[in-house]
């Protein structure tokens, strides 16, 4: 054949296809469309999975007359005009080719109505043909009515699902931008039913709503709530430890607004749930990153989905520090979502500090005893409240089948499993012992050489000083070779060629790696739990309160290194329930 130039609309469908894959994309494009013009309310209605019908009404800025027929142009747009306005692009399209794209492979209609005009105007594309401009009643905003997609091209339409899985691309397409613009209402319909109806929040009990409505009340009634600020911010929700699911299909970013899915982002909130999330389970979180636009590149991907940091190693440590923190607050009484908090003040004890510790029950010391002593001599009769510690878990009340701790809090009943707190409080404790001891190196009597390929060798020398923070000493010793020289004391009885391998290609696809701080708390995590207090050992009323005592103060007490609960409460009103007990 010899080399021809492509018909106009022939280069449209083709160009389509890499943005109009299904329904969904169609809504996406079109909802876009009308949050960039400002609307305040957005109304879709969907038929038959989206092939038969998309239409997307708006309260935006509307389309003039005289520039609908350009908004249906091949690269015509209102929201760049130069390529510098690529690095402060705030608008979610810029590329002016969805509406051309759309219309070429369906019968579209697109009406619209400026606050400056009488009335409105509608135009319509059939067969790649366009219409005149005729008028039609609209109030200001904008309606694009897309129906019968792909009718012009059968190549695409196979690939179309059925109507509730295109449905449900959909569903789930709004519910993202339900999760980033509160300040908009949504109204999505399915063949004429209400599915969602998300009005706007403008607060954060309405915002709190919208997202129990998009995510579950469980969701929001077992996450913290989160914010922190510097020159980057994030904030959202992110679910306690315990409310961990089987997949991670309750986790969503948004960069400035907009859903992304970026493999950093996820690596770093994984990397803050490290430590309290049971192997194989995941997080549930919903998260907010805003930092300057000139900071990340949107443009990675057509879709949007993927964006590029231009200093990744920043947000991720950013990132990866804040949930780790608030995470870390998971323990009795601190946990805003633990119930309302109850205040159980003793004076009596104010400054002890009772302490149970790893060694046996008959061995603790007089210290523990006279300390607890004095707190468990206030159970049954709690002295008047006054100014003193909070004792959010209550008081030992006695040991039920050897596993569970009962004890009476103020306004209710706590049980806890001493074997999962108990491990928790001393892997806590190991770590801050080991911390404190800044990792302990200890240096190997005969290197250990490693042969690795050129590329990870490289990474390993370029991180050397990385290294020695972690308490491992490596050298290059030839373009394939190191030679690890000292390694955490800790660590000294691992396969260490095999942990600086898995480092190195972590750091080759991550840019990061935990992998030496995981092997370590693997370590310590084993040993907590080997020396945590097994069931059916008898402790004694003050053991069990000095264990409460500690819960209390231990980060991360909330659930134990696997990531299941510590403790749960049964309140008082919860017992009067039980018992049909009007108060
Ligand atoms: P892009 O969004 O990339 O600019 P589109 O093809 O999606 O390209 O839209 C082309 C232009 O049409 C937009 O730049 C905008 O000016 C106008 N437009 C499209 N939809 C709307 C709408 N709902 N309200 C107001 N203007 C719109
Ligand atoms: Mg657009």
């Amino acid at each position: 054949m010899p080399i021809r130039v492509l018909a106009p609309e022939l280069v449209s469908q083709i160009a389509a296809g890499e943005v109009i894959e299904r329904p969904a994309s169609v809504v996406k494009e079109l909802v876009e469309n009308a949050l960039d013009a400002g609307a305040r309310r957005i109304e879709i209605d969907v038929e038959k999975g989206g092939v038969a019908l998309c239409r997307v009404r708006d309260n935006g800025s509307g389309i003039a007359r005289d520039e609908l027929a350009l908004a249906l142009e091949r690269h015509a747009t209102s929201k760049i005009s130069a390529l510098g306005d690529l690095e402060h692009v705030v608008s979610l399209g810029f590329r002016g080719e969805a509406l051309p794209s759309i219309a070429s492979v369906s019968r579209l209609s697109l009406t619209s109505r400026v606050a400056s005009a009488e009335h409105g105007w509608s135009v319509r594309v059939q067969d790649g043909a366009q219409g005149d401009p005729v008028p039609a009643p609209h109030a200001v905003g904008t309606t694009v009515e897309v129906r019968d997609l792909f009718f012009n091209v059968p190549p695409r339409r196979k690939f179309v699902r059925s109507e509730a899985t295109e449905f449900q691309h959909v569903r789930r397409f709004v519910e993202r931008l339900g999760l980033s613009r509160f300040g908009v209402a949504f109204q999505l319909n399915n063949a004429g039913r209400s599915v969602l109806a998300l009005p706007a929040a403008h607060d954060r009990v309405a915002s709190g709503k919208r997202v129990a409505e998009i995510c579950g009340a469980d969701f929001v009634a077992q996450s913290l709530s989160i914010e922190r600020t510097s020159n980057i911010s994030l904030r959202g929700w992110i679910g306690l430890p315990t409310a961990s699911r089987a997949q991670p299909d309750l986790q969503y970013w948004f960069v400035n607004g907009r859903f992304v899915r970026d493999r950093q982002l996820h690596n770093a909130a994984r990397l803050g749930y490290r430590d309290v999330l049971y192997h194989g389970r995941h997080p549930a979180y919903v998260l907010y990153l805003e930092l300057d636009p000139a900071q990340v590149d949107v443009n990675a991907h057509p879709a949007k989905l993927e964006l590029r940091f231009r200093d990744g190693r920043t947000v991720h440590d950013f990132v990866f520090r804040t949930l780790e923190e608030a995470l870390r607050d998971t323990r009795p009484g601190s946990t805003e979502t633990a119930g309302p908090g109850y205040r159980h003040t003793l004076t009596a004890v104010a400054g002890a500090t009772p302490r149970l510790d790893l060694q046996e029950p008959g061995q603790a010391s007089a210290d523990l005893r006279n300390g607890v002593q004095a707190a468990t001599s206030g159970v049954r009769e709690p002295p008047a409240a006054a100014a003193g510690e909070e004792f959010p878990l209550g008081f030992a009340l006695g040991q039920i089948h050897g596993i569970y701790i009962l004890a009476q809090a103020s306004d209710g009943l706590v049980l806890v499993d001493m074997h999962a707190a108990h491990e928790r409080v001393t892997y806590e404790r190991l770590k801050r012992l080991a911390a404190a001891n800044s990792v302990a190196p200890q240096r190997l009597l005969v290197p250990l050489t490693i042969e690795v390929p050129g590329a990870e060798a490289e990474i390993a020398e370029s991180n050397r000083d990385a290294f020695a923070r972690l308490g491992v000493e490596i050298d290059r010793m030839g373009p394939g070779v190191l030679a690890v020289r000292q390694v955490p004391s800790l660590l000294a009885q691992t396969d260490i060629t095999a942990l600086i391998r898995d480092v190195l290609v972590d750091l080759r696809e991550h840019g990061v790696s935990a992998r030496i701080e995981d092997a370590g708390e693997r370590l310590m995590a084993t040993l907590a739990c080997r020396t945590a207090v097994r069931a059916n050992r008898s402790l004694t009323i003050a053991e069990m309160n000095a264990l409460l005592r500690e819960m209390e103060r231990t980060d991360r007490a909330d659930q134990c290194n696997h990531g299941r609960p510590t403790w749960a409460r049964i309140s008082l009103g919860e017992l009067d329930r039980l018992f049909l007990r009007g108060r």
